[in-house]
Formats: structure tokens, sequence, C-alpha cells
């Protein structure tokens, strides 16, 4: 018998496992609408030219493969916080951020996981509800406390924002609120600039510690600095403050694992700190981050002509995103004979929609439509083409009657 009887069969994550059932499926007309990660139009992966332009660089200038500082690459976590911030920002000025490399943004988060739970025993983290499944997967392994505020409102398939406010006021003093900086996963509904000031002036009155993950920056609206705009509200008012960075979609470094945990202090004294606690943290766990994403970044951020190469590329891609949006929108409407309100789908922004189909009609679409998606009701429009969105507006309309 093996050592190993007492280790049970784990249960298929819900949003990768979706990948591995599209990928036994023969039908012709197979979707996948699960994992949120872009297509071209022939519905292929996209490597973004400035990332193989940076890439060519790279290999014409022989960098070595030296290991990295466990905080990682200098020219790195100077960008991404530049990029996240803008350059001359004053928290950066006065070297209020402590920033290090992370691996991607699950990595990062899982590094402020570490450092909550070591430094603040006890303080819960409140995420929305829905949020990114692996949020409560980061947090119960680095056993810190969650609880969920009200997000999603099913009745308007919109912002229940009254219940947000109300559940993060009800939050202990100083608690760690989630937010998603922009292009909320998997609802697709953001707040309002109004309401962002009511959501600081909230968190404020009840001295929470606000805790951003930041995974589209530049993929929601196309623009870096208005994908920016929630955080750097509340970098204004000198707030303390995490934010976890992803560069998974933005320059389609999925796989290269590259990203970034920032926290923003009141005092360069503290930041040191805190930089001092993230590295003893990440030695143990990975010793020091990968190189390659991390050079990527820092060559297309510092070179001017290829950084407008990727500000066009990130804004074809968000536009094709949105043109596709309109289409499945336009199909659904002249399609469905029922009344039916569609237009939540074209109030959602960035890579993914909430259709607000439930388990049972998320099955429908999968097993009658052999559309592939979340079983919350999340379609992810990065892996829909124009030519496929009267299929899915078939798919779809069967499932909800
Ligand atoms: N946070 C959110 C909200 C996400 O949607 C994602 C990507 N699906 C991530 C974090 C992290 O992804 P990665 O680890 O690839 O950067």
């Amino acid at each position: 018998p093996s050592r190993f009887e007492g280790i049970t069969m784990a249960p298929p994550d819900p949003i990768l496992g979706v990948s591995e059932a599209f990928k036994a499926d023969t039908d012709d007309m197979k979707l996948n609408l699960g994992v949120g990660a872009y297509r071209t139009e022939e519905l292929q992966p996209y490597v973004l030219n400035v990332v193989k332009k940076a890439e060519n660089l790279m290999l014409e200038r022989g960098d070595n493969k030296e290991y990295l500082p466990i905080e990682g690459l200098a020219a790195f976590n100077k960008a991404t916080a530049e990029l996240l911030f803008g350059a001359g920002h004053p928290v950066i000025k006065e070297q209020k951020v402590a920033t290090i490399q992370g691996l991607s943004g699950t990595g990062s988060l899982r590094l402020a996981a570490a450092l909550i739970e070591r430094y603040f025993p006890g303080a819960k983290v409140v995420i929305s509800s829905p949020t990114w499944g692996n949020h409560k997967n980061i947090f119960n392994d680095a056993k810190v406390p969650w609880s969920e505020y009200r997000y999603y409102d099913p009745k308007t398939i919109g912002l229940d924002f009254e219940g947000m406010i109300a559940d993060i006021k009800e939050a202990p003093e100083g608690s760690f609120i989630l937010l998603h900086g922009c292009a909320h996963n998997p609802t697709g509904i953001d707040p309002t600039p109004e309401q962002w000031v009511k959501i600081a002036d909230v968190i404020q009155e009840k001295n929470h510690i606000p805790f951003f993950d930041v995974a589209y920056q530049g993929f929601a609206s196309g623009s870096l600095d208005e994908d920016a705009a929630s955080v750097r509200l509340f970098a204004e008012r000198g707030m303390e403050f995490f934010v976890a960075q992803s560069y998974s979609k933005n320059l389609g470094l999925y796989a290269e694992r590259i990203g970034a945990i920032n926290v923003v202090c009141s005092s360069a004294d503290a930041a040191t700190r805190v930089k001092s606690q993230l590295k003893r943290i990440a030695r143990p766990m990975y010793s020091n981050p990968p190189v390659h994403g991390a050079r990527i970044v820092a060559n297309v951020v510092g070179d001017a002509t290829m950084f407008s190469e990727w500000k066009a590329e990130m804004e074809m891609m968000a536009g094709r995103i949105k043109t596709v949006r309109q289409k499945l929108y336009d199909s659904l409407v002249s399609k469905d004979k029922s009344g039916k309100d569609w237009s939540f789908i074209l109030k959602q922004i960035g890579m993914f929609s909430f259709t607000g189909l439930n388990k049972a009609q998320s099955d429908n679409m999968t097993n009658k439509w052999h559309v592939y998606m979340t079983k919350d009701g999340r379609i992810s429009l990065a892996g829909l083409s124009l030519a496929k969105c009267e299929y899915l507006a078939d798919a779809i309309i069967d499932s909800y009657h």
C-alpha cells in the first residue's frame, strides 16, 4: 500500500480546469471563453510585436542569466511603480513606496498575504462578492481570515453600491479592503469616479487599509493612466495601501510570471522596513524571481519608441474586445424575441462579461453548445471572435429561456 493512501483527489480548478475540458472536446464549434487570455480574431494566442522586439534586443545584447536580487530587477521595480502612480509622483519622489518584483499578480498577492498574516494577526481581508476565484485560495493558504462585501446585484446585473459601502463600514476597524483597480473580475462592473471617492471616504473613516489588485492596467480602457485613476486617487489622499500588479494581460506575458507588490507607506523609513520584510518572506519561498519578463517590461517602458508601440498594441487589444462586445450585444438584441434588456453587456468593461447565467444555464452552454465558461456565468470576450458572436448569442438565448 502507498504511504499516500490518505491523499484524496483534488477537484479540478474552476478556471484552469475549463481549458482542460475544452481540449478534450472534439466539436468544430467549440469555444473557450473560460480563461482570461487574449486571442486574435482567428482565436490564436497573441505575442505582442513589442515583446518580440524587446526579446530580440535582449538576445543581441547577450544579457546573462545570473540570479536577480531577492527583490527582483531594479529597473523593473522602478518602471512598474512609475507606470502605476505616474513618474514623478510624490510617493515615488519621497521614496514612500516599497516595491518588490513578484511571480505575477498571483505571487504578488501571496507575498502581501504573508506580510498581513505576519504583521497584522487576526486582521481580516474583505473581498468583493463575487471576486476572482483565486483570491480566496490565496488568503486561505496564507492563513489570513477573509469575509465578503456586497458588490454584484443580480437584479440590475450592476453594482450594489449601497451594499458595498454598508459592508465596508461594518467591517472591523483596520481591515484590509481588497479592491479591483479596474475591470472587475468576474463582473466587468467598476465603480464610477464619484463612487470611488465615496469608497475612499469610508475606508479612511474606518481606518481600513486598501489593498488593490491591478491585473488589467491599460487593458480595460486602452489607457494606462485612465485605468490607474482609482489607485492614484488613494495615493493623492496620502493613504497607506497595497497594490499588486500583473503584466499577464496588458503585455501578454502570462507564462513569464511577471508582476509586483507595492506598499505605499507614510514615510520613507517605513517603506524601507516593509521592503526588507517582503524580501524576508520571498527568500524561503522561491529565493528570487525570474529575470526574463522583468527585462522585457524594463526595456519596453525604458525606450520611448517601444513604449508608444506597446500603448498602440494595448489599444488594439482593448479595441478588439470592445468591438466583439458590441457585436455580441447587437446579435442578442436582434435574435432575442423575449424583450429582455441586454444593455448590461455594454456597460461592463474589460476582458469579461458577466452574463447572469446561473450554474445550470452555464452547464447548458457547455453541454449543448460546446461553449466553455466558468460556472458563475462569466465569459471571456477576449476569447471570442466577431465570426462567432451570432453562434454565442444563439447559445445564450437558448440557455436563458
Ligand atoms: N487578479 C485578478 C483579478 C485577475 O483576474 C488575475 C488574472 N486572471 C490575477 C490577479 C493574476 O493573474 P497572474 O498571476 O497571471 O498575473
